[in-house]
């Protein structure tokens, strides 16, 4: 099932895709699934169980009349305001990791253990959103698309067999990141952290369509120009190895994301460079997802 937040009427609402072309909200309706108070997608997840699922899509039909077409609203990221910082593992597809090494922005290759890092999202911005960046930290502006993993249950010292019991969903993520002031801080922090560098959507497809380890085929373009291809098989760790890694003596919580590391081809590491433009459209794509595209805007 996909879940989504948009607005409508400049109210923030959130549901499910029904079909390619239809919402169904969640709102108007969650009382009926045991759910009292949840005003939005962040606080439904909090409160919801595996079975609340499954109740969802048996009550489908008897809320046809509810449904709004999907082009009627503007969607927004499932999750605007994370309750804390989103949680980044960087330098976790081998050859990403030899392509920045080549160009002198790691000193190593191959990590041995996750290297994490986090990312401001105030507001995460979604779908047909511009990536607004102020130009004075727009000189090395890059892409890196990333599979994201929303938590869907509070959860510590996590077995490694045990993490896809914690796992909520997926969603596609563009770590937009300012090399500039990444390279220039000893943390990698403030690089990944503008104002509109946290980008997450088009919407969270839960975790019952898919099976772990995950074999989902992720890139990204550029102005249609392929940049990065991969496929999440690819990553050095693997989806169950973060939470559980993560999760020793850190308690995660429903509704924390986790971007999960890019693959090779992002623009600093191109030669010539690749970094971003105002008005470049950038497309972020999932097998099994869908696809998150976004216009860069230099203000
Ligand atoms: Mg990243």
């Amino acid at each position: 099932m996909k879940y989504l937040t948009y607005e409508i009427n400049s109210e923030m609402s959130y549901g499910v895709l029904v079909d390619e072309n239809n919402i169904l909200p969640l709102k108007p309706i969650i009382q009926e699934f045991g759910l009292n108070n949840a005003p939005d997608l962040l606080s439904f997840i909090r409160q919801y169980n595996i079975q609340t699922v499954n109740d969802i899509l048996e009550a489908l039909p008897r809320y046809a009349e509810q449904m709004i077409p999907l082009n009627s609203v503007k969607l927004l990221s499932p999750i605007p305001y994370p309750r804390r910082n989103i949680f980044c593992v960087g330098k976790n597809y081998a050859e990403h990791a030899a392509e920045i090494a080549n160009i002198g922005a790691s000193n190593s290759s191959i990590p041995k253990e996750p290297i994490y890092f986090s990312k401001v999202a105030d507001p995460a911005i979604g779908d047909g959103s511009l990536i607004s960046i102020r130009s004075e930290f727009a000189s090395l502006l890059d892409y890196e698309a990333e599979l994201v993993i929303v938590i869907g249950k509070d959860g510590k010292d996590i077995a490694e067999e045990e993490a896809d019991n914690y796992i909520f969903g997926y969603a596609i993520g563009n770590d937009i990141s300012a090399r500039d002031i990444q390279n220039k801080k000893l943390q990698w922090f403030k690089g990944k952290s503008l104002d509109n560098a946290a980008v997450i959507g088009p919407w969270i497809v839960s975790k019952d369509e898919f099976t772990l380890p995950l074999e989902l085929n992720i890139s990204s373009k550029v102005n249609g120009e392929i940049r990065q291809q991969s496929n999440t098989k690819n990553l050095i760790f693997n989806i169950a190895h973060i939470i559980s890694d993560l999760s020793q003596g850190l308690t995660l919580r429903a509704g924390d994301l986790i971007m999960t590391g890019t693959p090779a081809g992002v623009g600093i590491a191109m030669d010539p460079l690749g970094v971003l433009k105002s008005g470049d459209v950038v497309e972020c794509k999932i097998a099994g997802i869908g696809t998150l595209i976004n216009e860069v805007k230099f203000i």
